[in-house]
């Protein structure tokens, strides 16, 4: 199928994107890599008049230290974030993550503010923002507010973007130097949505762990962060028992649907594999 039609906006600055947002209200919609937006255009399921083009404002491009966090552009795609060696010593599990989104060819135009934008429980990025407790800068009509992933998810698609609101840029903290991390994910074969998927991000120190952030990707209508698990690991030397009770603690958040990647029982058990796999890869990557 093709698109129905639609008038296609290219603004070179942030202000002017926002300004013909606003003038267009719910008939205009932001459009990044196009790699959700386009296909759910072809299969009628969003059908916008406007079709406002980010890849012009260089304000959204970019990867950047500052203090102690990353800023990544709304607009960077995939694949530069594979590339970012910035992103590759300071937080490696978005490499790692980058990686399992779909192929090559998606990952080089989909961008990380679609990809967290979107509001689709089966995107990966969302979980793994709300793990390294990634806020999101938010710049509409009203001026820039900043909201933290935690926060920004209501529903499947439903997002705490305001009408006329542009993502502008993600702020990551950057975890402690020796930290440990992992991203697991079940999918069916490459370029599949996750059948169940883990983040983990953890320190230790002398073999104790001080700090947890687990979250869980495509395991209810919107990313989850399982606080229990985590603070069960805290003060543990994350030894076979606690992983067991953390993936059990985990397991208990998750809402799945039943789909064509399995029946809800199986998505659950498969949610308390990947959180066991990414808890152990992660401390076994912790300096000690
Ligand atoms: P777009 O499609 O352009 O936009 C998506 C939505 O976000 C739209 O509603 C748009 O209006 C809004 N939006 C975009 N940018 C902004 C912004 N800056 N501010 C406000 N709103 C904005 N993703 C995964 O995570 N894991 C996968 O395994 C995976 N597999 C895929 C397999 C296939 C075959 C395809 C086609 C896609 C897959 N994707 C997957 C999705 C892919 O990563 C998308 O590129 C991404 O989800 C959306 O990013 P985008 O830049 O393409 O956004």
């Amino acid at each position: 199928m093709i698109p129905g039609p639609f008038t296609y906006h290219r603004p070179s600055s942030l202000d002017e994107a926002v300004a013909i947002l606003a003038a267009h209200g719910d008939e205009a919609r932001p459009l990044a890599g196009g790699h959700s937006l386009i296909p759910m255009m072809k299969l009628r399921m969003a059908a916008p008049d406007h079709l406002v083009d980010l890849a012009g404002v260089a304000s959204l491009r970019g990867i950047d230290a500052e203090g102690g966090e990353i800023v990544v552009g709304a607009t960077v795609t995939q694949a530069e974030l594979i590339a970012s060696s910035l992103l590759a010593r300071d937080i490696p599990i978005i490499r790692e993550a980058a990686l399992q989104i779909a192929d090559p060819q998606i990952r080089s135009v989909g961008t990380l503010g679609g990809n967290v934008a979107n509001g689709d429980p089966g995107n990966d990025m969302p979980a793994l923002m709300q793990a390294l407790g990634a806020s999101y800068v938010l710049y509409g009509p009203g001026g820039e507010r900043r909201v933290p992933a935690a926060d920004f998810y209501h529903g499947a698609y439903d997002v705490a973007l305001e009408p006329g609101e542009i993502l502008a840029a993600i702020r990551i903290p950057v975890p402690p130097p020796g930290h440990g991390y992992a991203y697991e994910k079940l999918k069916r074969k490459i370029g599949d949505y996750a059948t169940a998927a883990a983040a983990v991000i953890l320190t230790a120190k002398d073999g104790v762990v001080s700090h947890c952030a687990i979250a869980l990707t495509n395991l209810a209508s919107t990313p989850l962060l399982a606080t229990q698990a985590a603070a069960l690991v805290v003060g543990s030397a994350c030894d076979a028992a606690m992983v067991v009770g953390a993936a059990e603690a985990a397991k208990a958040v998750t809402d799945p649907a039943a789909d064509g990647r399995g029946p809800a029982e199986y998505r659950r058990e498969m949610a308390g594999v990947m959180v066991s796999r990414a808890l152990a890869k992660a401390y076994s990557r912790t300096a000690r």
